[in-house]
Order: structure tokens, then sequence, then C-alpha cells
């Protein structure tokens, strides 16, 4: 059993990996300061208000728990935003890591770091995308979690620091008990948005250009259920726990679904006929992102369990059924 601090745990992914943590049996403190997260999605071990802003909340929270393991989910992560407000990215997503590094370099250093970061560092590149490639980010957000990779790098080589960076591709879906599911204020992705149109009608639907240079025109994604990706989470905290050297991984299926694939999909689930709206592209999306996942399948042991049929069925449940 490892004392897991998971910060950032009352947003859609770090609930369903405390959720994974506690029922196999850690013990899970949950620190989040609910600026995108919801106090009704960290139902999973103890609950810490805070901000890894601050330092002293930061501090205080680390000496309470005294971690084995931290997992790091707590960020801004809407492309288009980070687009429009990068000071917002900068501050939280890298002064923000900073802030919980060098607390943990000080009063935990022995502690193993699991840090999210995206498939958005590669930037606009062709084909399944391997770790090895070169990271150009194209905006901002993928550029934040690029320096804080670096940050980990550095610290690991001076510190000593144990880390897995995750470089998600689309988390999508919900917990298959209906517990917790996707949660967003304002929601940007696409499989939740497409869902509400489904619900309510009036919902506008916009779809981010059909002249993409893909078969179908629209963007090409690699979407991954969010219980795919805490098990991911739980394998990479037991290989660090058990001597693992620090790395970086690729979390994707290495499928990937067009946004019409994705809308015909939750047409069908939902047996409605969405409306929408095709517009020009949205800056900074890259064409296609598809994950080849092989080096986590190789060194973890992981494999995707869930296709894109069950992410929507999933979704589809929950947010029929989530609180509004
Ligand atoms: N998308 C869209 N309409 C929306 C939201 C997203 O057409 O209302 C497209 C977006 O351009 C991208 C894909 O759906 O190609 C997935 O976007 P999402 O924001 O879900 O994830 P991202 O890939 O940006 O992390």
């Amino acid at each position: 059993m490892a004392k897991v601090l998971v910060v950032g745990g009352a947003g859609y992914i770090g609930s369903h990996v405390a959720k994974l943590l506690q029922k196999k049996g850690h013990q899970v403190s949950v620190f989040d300061d609910l600026s995108t997260g919801f106090r009704e999605l960290a139902k999973y071990g103890d609950f810490h208000l805070g901000s890894i802003l601050d330092p002293q909340e930061v501090r205080a929270v680390i000496k309470q728990v005294a971690p084995d393991a931290v997992l790091h989910f707590a960020a801004r992560a809407a492309v288009g935003e980070s687009v429009e407000n990068p000071s917002l990215y900068y501050e939280v997503n890298v002064a923000g890591s900073y802030q919980l590094f060098s607390a943990l370099r000080e009063l935990a250093p022995k502690a193993k770091i699991i840090f999210s970061s995206t498939c958005a560092v590669y930037g606009a590149v062709e084909g399944r995308l391997n770790e090895t490639l070169p990271l150009n980010p194209v905006n901002p957000y993928g550029r934040t979690k690029k320096m804080i990779e670096e940050m980990l790098a550095d610290f690991s080589h001076a510190y000593d620091t144990r880390y897995v960076s995750l470089r998600y591709f689309n988390a999508s879906g919900a917990d298959a008990e209906g517990e917790i599911g996707e949660m967003h204020n304002p929601e940007t992705h696409l499989i939740p948005r497409l869902l509400e149109n489904a619900l309510d009608p009036s919902f506008e639907m916009k779809i981010f250009g059909d002249k993409h240079a893909t078969p179908d025109g629209s963007c090409i994604r690699d979407y991954i259920h969010v219980e795919d990706l805490a098990d991911a989470h739980l394998r990479a905290m037991e290989y660090l726990l058990n001597g693992g050297k620090s790395d970086v991984f690729n979390l994707g299926t290495a499928k990937g679904s067009s946004v019409f694939e994705v809308l015909k999909l939750v047409e069908s689930t939902s047996e409605r006929k969405l409306k929408y709206q095709i517009v020009g592209a949205r800056a900074g999306d890259p064409p296609a992102l598809i994950a080849d996942s092989s080096k986590i399948e190789r060194v973890l042991g992981w494999k995707p369990k869930n296709d894109l049929k069950s992410i929507v069925h999933s979704a589809w449940s929950w947010i029929q059924k989530r609180p509004r």
C-alpha cells in the first residue's frame, strides 16, 4: 500500500485515477483548489483544499501526507484558451508545477512523480507519434507541458527525482459504475459537446473545419478511455515504486477517429440526429494526432481495454445523469 497524493484529484482524469488507486488499497489524498475541478468528483480518499500556486499550502499538504507517490494532474488544459490567454497557462502549469516539484524536493525527495503530459507536446506531425520524436508544440498549452517535462528531466538528472511523464492523447469516457465522469465548465471537448447537443438540440455544436489534410477533412484524434488511462497511472506508479527509472510514455490507443466518425457514433448511440455547423479550423489544432503506444505496452504491460464505442456509451450514460 502506498500513500498517494493526487494533485488536481477533483478534476476529470484525477478523480478516475483516485478511484482506481483507492480500489487497489492505496491511501489516497486529493489536493485541489477547485478552480476547474469539482468537489463532487473528489469522492475518494481525504480531500485537502489548496493551490499549487501557494507554496505554503503545497508544503502543508506534503508534510501532512508524506507521500510515497505524487500524481500531478493540476493544470489548465484547453488548447483554445491557451492561445487566447497564455499567461494563465504559464502561471498555473509551469509556475505551479515548479512550486510542487521544489516543495517535494525539499520535503519528500523520495516521492515518485507521475506527470500528466500531453500529445500536444509533439505539435503537427504526420503519422503515428512515438516518444523519440522532437517536441515542437504548436500552441501555448503544449509548450507549457513540454517545459514541465524538461523541468522534470533536469530535476531527475540533478536531484535523482524519479518520475514518469504520460503523454495523454484524447481522454474520454466515464466510470463504468457511473459514479464520476467528465465535467468541465465551460466544456470544450468534442465528445461531451456532441452528447450535450444530443441531449439538448438548442446547444450549439460547431465542427472546427472540414478542410484539414485528412480523408474526410475533419481532424483525427486518438480517443482513450479514462479507465484505461487510470490503469496506466497505476502501472506507472508501481513501476517507479519498484525501482523503475524515470521515463516518458505515450498514452493512446494507436487508433485514430475523425470528428465526423465520432459524430456518427454519438448519433447512433443516442439515437438522435445532431444539428451542427461547420466553421473554420480552431487556432493551434493539428490535423491528426495518433499514438504509437508500443513503448508503454512493452515496458508497463499496458493495453487499452475499451474502444471508441464503449467510450461514447459510458459518456452518454454519465451525461444523462450527472450533476448540473
Ligand atoms: N472539436 C470540434 N468542435 C468542438 C470541440 C472540438 O470540432 O466543439 C474538434 C477539435 O477541433 C479537435 C477534436 O474535435 O479536432 C478534439 O478536440 P478536443 O477539444 O476534444 O481535444 P483536443 O484534441 O483539442 O485536446
